[in-house]
C-alpha cells in the first residue's frame, strides 16, 4: 500500500506535484535582514542587519553537491532584503544546475523582472505573501504590489502562492487588506489568495466569525483559509527514515549548515563561511518528526515512512 500523505500545506500546494527529483534539498535562510516588523513574526527578535549569505558562499556549496540542487530560499530574513540589487544574487545563483522555490514578502525583487526565461524556468514556486498592516505602516502598498503584479505576470498562477496572515490583534484590518488584493491584484490578473491563520495566537469567536464572512464576501478570490500543523502527517509513524544531514540541509545566514536544527547529533554538517560541508553517511532514523523541515522533506517526497512498501530504505542509518 503506499502511503498518502495527509500533508498540512495550502491546496495549491498540495496540488502542484512538488517531488523533486534533484539529488540535494537545501533549505536556505540566506537573508540576515527583513525590512518590515510583523507583530506575528516567529523569528524573534526580527533579523536586521546580521550576516547574510554571498554569491560566493552558496557557489562553494554547490560546488560540492554532484547532480541538480533544490535550493529553498525561506526562514529568518527576506531573501531580496540580503543583498543590494547589483549584486544580481537571484540571477547569478540560476546561472547552476539548480531549482529554486523562493518565499519572500514582495517589498522589493531587485532583479527578478529582468531575470532571463531560461533562469526563471528553473524558479519552481513562489510564496508571496502580504503582510498588509506592514506594508501600511512603511508607506509600501504601492511597491508591493507593482512587485506584485511583476511576479505573477512573469510566473503566476499554477507555480504562485499570494497569501494573508490572518493575526487577531490585526482584525481591524483584515476586510480593508483583503479589498486592497482584489482591487490590485486579483482584478488585473485573477491570482487568488490564501488565508493564513496565525498559528502563536488564538481564534476567538468574533474572529472566526469575521473570517467566515470575508469567506462569504470575497468567495471568488479567496482560495482557503488555512491553519499550519506540521505534525498531523506523522502522527501514526513511530519513526520516519529522514535525510536530513544526508541529502536535505538547512542552511543559515551565518553559513552554518545543519542535517536538522532539532537534532543535537545532526546540528553541525559544516558552515559556509569556513568553506566546510560535511554531510553524513546515511539517513537518519527519527522519532521526532512534526516541525516544519520534517513537512518540507515529506512534500519534496524524499521521506521515508517505514508503512509504506516499495520505498527504498537503502542508506538508513542511526
Ligand atoms: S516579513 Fe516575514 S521575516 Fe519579515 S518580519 Fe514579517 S514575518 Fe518576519
Ligand atoms: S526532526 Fe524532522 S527533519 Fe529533523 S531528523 Fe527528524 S524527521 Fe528529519
Amino acid at each position: 500500500m503506499e502511503y498518502m500523505i495527509k500533508s498540512n500545506a495550502p491546496r495549491r500546494v498540495r496540488e502542484f506535484n512538488f517531488k523533486t527529483d534533484c539529488t540535494h534539498v537545501f533549505f536556505v535562510s540566506s537573508s540576515g535582514h527583513c525590512s518590515l516588523d510583523c507583530s506575528y513574526c516567529i523569528v524573534n527578535p526580527i533579523v536586521k542587519h546580521q550576516p547574510t549569505l554571498s554569491y560566493e558562499d552558496l557557489a562553494f556549496l554547490l560546488g560540492r553537491v554532484d547532480g541538480r540542487a533544490l535550493l529553498m530560499f525561506s526562514g529568518s530574513g527576506d531573501f531580496f532584503a540580503g543583498y543590494r540589487k547589483g549584486e544580481k544574487l537571484l540571477a547569478r545563483i540560476l546561472e547552476h544546475d539548480v531549482e529554486v522555490t523562493l518565499d519572500i514578502n514582495g517589498v522589493m525583487i531587485h532583479e527578478f523582472a529582468e531575470l532571463p526565461e531560461e533562469g526563471l524556468r528553473r524558479i519552481r514556486y513562489i510564496n508571496l505573501t502580504m503582510h498588509y498592516v506592514q506594508l501600511l505602516r512603511h508607506n509600501a502598498l504601492k511597491a508591493w504590489r507593482d512587485n506584485a503584479l511583476t511576479l505573477i505576470g512573469r510566473k503566476g498562477q499554477a507555480l504562485f502562492l499570494a497569501g494573508f496572515v490572518l493575526s487577531p490583534p490585526e482584525r481591524g484590518h483584515w476586510r480593508e487588506a483583503v479589498d486592497f488584493f482584489r482591487e490590485n491584484v486579483f482584478e488585473k490578473t485573477g491570482q487568488r489568495l490564501v488565508l493564513i491563520k496565525d498559528v502563536n495566537t488564538r481564534f476567538g469567536a468574533e474572529d472566526e466569525t469575521v473570517l467566515a464572512a470575508l469567506q462569504e464576501e470575497f468567495a471568488d478570490l479567496i482560495e482557503e483559509a488555512f491553519q499550519e500543523d506540521f505534525s498531523t502527517q506523522f502522527q501514526h509513524h513511530s519513526h520516519v527514515i529522514c535525510p536530513a544531514g544526508y541529502s536535505y540541509f538547512h542552511v543559515w545566514n551565518d553559513g552554518r549548515v545543519q542535517g536538522c536544527p532539532y537534532i543535537a547529533g545532526l546540528a553541525d554538517c559544516g558552515n559556509l563561511k569556513e568553506r566546510r560541508f560535511e554531510p553524513r553517511p546515511a539517513m537518519f532514523k527519527c522519532t521526532s518528526a512534526r516541525h516544519c523541515d520534517c513537512n518540507n522533506i515529506a512534500l519534496l517526497g524524499k521521506m521515508v515512512f517505514p508503512e509504506s512498501s516499495g520505498v527504498a530504505a537503502s542508506g538508513a542509518g542511526r
